[in-house]
């Protein structure tokens, strides 16, 4: 089966990956021409970073991304500390993976990196969606036929799927 998926922000490239591992065949269309320093630090707690790590990234994880050791809430009046919760070591024991803090900017980078070439075809903007027969189609006449969809642009109730992905090139 051939995965068409929308978006490539976190998720998206994740799932390219997560799904290209599998030995599925995937396609990722990103309405952006290129990949950019956009958003800010992120939390990645020990659930999400073991499912990083399934998929290769233990490496380029640690080499880029923070292990906080505890986070702390503090009263603004009087700088009083209201709860602690201990992360580094203390999250690695109990969950079996480190909590890291990383620039979202940075996790794009590894997750795109680490897909192989050819699937992320950037400045591609997902248009429309609508019903086409037995299976789902890109309107440009050399764009494959695909068998499932995912993603940022699917207004169409489930039922409605196969459908046609109408992508066209983003200015
Ligand atoms: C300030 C801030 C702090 C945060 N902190 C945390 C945190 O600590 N931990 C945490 O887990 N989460 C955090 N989040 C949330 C996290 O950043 C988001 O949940 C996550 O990045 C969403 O990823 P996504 O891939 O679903 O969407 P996005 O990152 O928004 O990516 C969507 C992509 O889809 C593309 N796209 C959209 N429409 C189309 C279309 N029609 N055709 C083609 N491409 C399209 C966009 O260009 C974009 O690249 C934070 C968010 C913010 C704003």
């Amino acid at each position: 089966m051939h995965i068409a998926i929308v978006g490539g922000g976190i998720g998206g490239l994740t799932t390219a990956l997560a799904l290209e591992r599998t030995g599925l065949k995937v396609s990722l269309f990103e309405q952006a021409t290129q990949l950019r320093e956009v958003g800010a630090g992120l939390q990645l707690s020990p659930n999400a970073v073991r499912l990083l790590q399934r998929l290769g990234l233990d490496m380029p994880l640690r080499s880029v991304a923070v292990r906080p050791t505890a986070n702390e809430q503090r009263r603004w009046q009087d700088n009083r500390v209201l709860f602690r919760t201990l992360l580094g070591e203390e999250s690695e024991r109990t969950f079996g993976a480190p909590h890291y803090s990383i620039h979202r900017w940075d996790l794009q980078q590894i997750l795109f990196e680490a897909i192989p070439a050819g699937i992320v075809h950037l400045g591609h903007r997902c248009l429309a969606v609508q019903s086409h027969a037995d299976c789902l189609k890109m309107s440009q006449k050399k764009c494959p036929i695909f068998g499932a969809f995912l993603g940022h642009f699917c207004p169409v109730p489930k039922r409605t799927i196969p459908c046609m992905l109408d992508c066209g090139n983003a200015a």
